[in-house]
């Protein structure tokens, strides 16, 4: 008798051929020499986190202050979220204050937080294909179900579909952008649309349908392009968001969410992911860290490396023939496999010592995910195995 429950065996079933994928390449360092293996396969930032970053945490770390290593209220310091406050309301007009923002376990809390508060077992979580790997663990959490949409030509959604997909049963349209696995940044276009498509809905159906916005890579955007905000566009919405992109430090586990302040029934929704924050076991986010962040609001890692990255990977991987979106933000690529079968490709990249993931991942088969936030060595590197896999085929 397993010691494991049906859905836990059942889903690392499920992804097993990923894990078995990482450890070939694991098995491929170790034969080879970790610098011979070029891998391209986390989004695990190698860049530094800025000094600003250094200065505080040593400041923080010497003072011999008790109370910045207790427990404080489940939402997280006062300061700190006064701190986050000041820094969105550069990007909207809206009244917003410390009391719409909840300091969380980085990212993944957040989402778990704001999906336990929303869903009712059975309530609908509307995601876009290609979408971010742990999306359906997180929504099954929580007992919802998720409905996923197809892209289009742009890798941004299919509206025919989403108009048809809404039903009474949807509560949430999770979104993502900059975009993981594609770099697609929502425009203003694509976010009005969505906003007043699920206004029609709600209109339809008597419900509230929310917007939860994942955006740990809104500071990664290039070409002077600039994220939207997303409660400019919808009342009943959400960010979730981290520090582990843009300032670097992934490991520290900071993030945090906030509510659109012109939500009239935002104080309920903050008191609800305040409750889960605490009950889903995170209790509050990290405490040194939420001291750290607060000062350092304006500062992020060296965006412009990132957009020489794209550039250089971009241009490289079009010269010799690949089929892919320019993208606009985060640091993932998502090329078209040149042939149908991604697994397959991908494992002719690794043979060629070149790592990433296969799209049927993300949802999206047919497609390989590059994330380029590694060295320009290793970048470089990857390009004569990009091209000796690609011109394999012609053979
Ligand atoms: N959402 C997306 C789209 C991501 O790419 C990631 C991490 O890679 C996360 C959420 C989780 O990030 P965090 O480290 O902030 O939990």
């Amino acid at each position: 008798m397993a010691s494991i429950s049906k859905k836990t065996s059942q889903f690392l079933e499920q992804g097993s051929w990923i894990r078995k994928m990482f450890e070939q390449g694991i098995a491929l360092k170790n034969q080879f020499g970790e610098k011979n293996i070029y891998d391209l396969s986390l989004g695990n930032p190698i860049i530094s986190p800025p000094e600003e970053f250094f200065i505080q945490l040593s400041k923080f770390a010497n003072e011999n202050q008790p109370s910045n290593h207790r427990y404080m209220p489940n939402a997280g310091f006062n300061e700190t979220r006064e701190a986050i406050a000041q820094n969105l309301l550069k990007e909207t007009n809206l009244p917003i204050n410390q009391s719409h923002i909840i300091m969380t376990c980085g990212t993944g809390g957040a989402l778990n937080v704001a999906l336990k508060t929303l869903i009712d077992p059975g309530d609908e979580v509307i995601i876009f294909s290609p979408y971010f790997v742990e999306y359906k663990y997180y929504i099954d959490n929580h007992s919802g179900q998720p409905i996923v949409i197809d892209y289009d030509d742009n890798y941004l959604p299919n509206f025919n579909q989403l108009d048809s997909k809404i039903t009474e049963k949807t509560k949430v349209i999770l979104i993502n952008s900059p975009n993981n696995p594609t770099g697609v940044l929502y425009t203003k276009d694509t976010l009005t649309k969505i906003g007043e498509l699920i206004r029609k809905k709600q209109k339809q159906f008597n419900s509230e349908i929310f917007i939860l916005s994942d955006e740990p890579y809104r500071k990664i955007v290039f070409d002077d392009l600039e994220c939207p905000n997303i409660f400019d566009f919808h009342e009943q919405s959400i960010i979730a968001t981290s520090h582990s992109k843009d300032l670097g430090i992934p490991g520290e586990r900071i993030g945090f969410i906030a509510v659109n302040p012109l939500y009239t029934k935002s104080t309920e929704l903050i008191d609800g992911m305040t409750f889960w924050n605490r009950a889903l076991g995170f209790v509050n986010a990290p405490a040194l860290m939420q001291r750290v962040v607060s000062m350092i609001q304006d500062s992020s890692v060296d965006i412009k490396s990132y957009e020489r990255k794209r550039n250089f990977l971009y241009n490289s991987l079009k010269k010799i023939g690949y089929s892919l979106i320019k993208p606009q933000g985060a640091f993932y690529m998502f090329p078209k496999s040149p042939i149908s079968d991604d697994v397959k490709y991908s494992k002719m990249l690794q043979e060629n010592k070149v790592l990433v993931v296969p799209g049927v991942g993300f949802g999206a088969p047919g497609h390989f995910r590059i994330a380029y936030c590694t060295t320009d060595e290793v970048i470089e590197k990857s390009i004569i195995s990009f091209k000796k896999t690609f011109e394999d085929l012609e053979k």
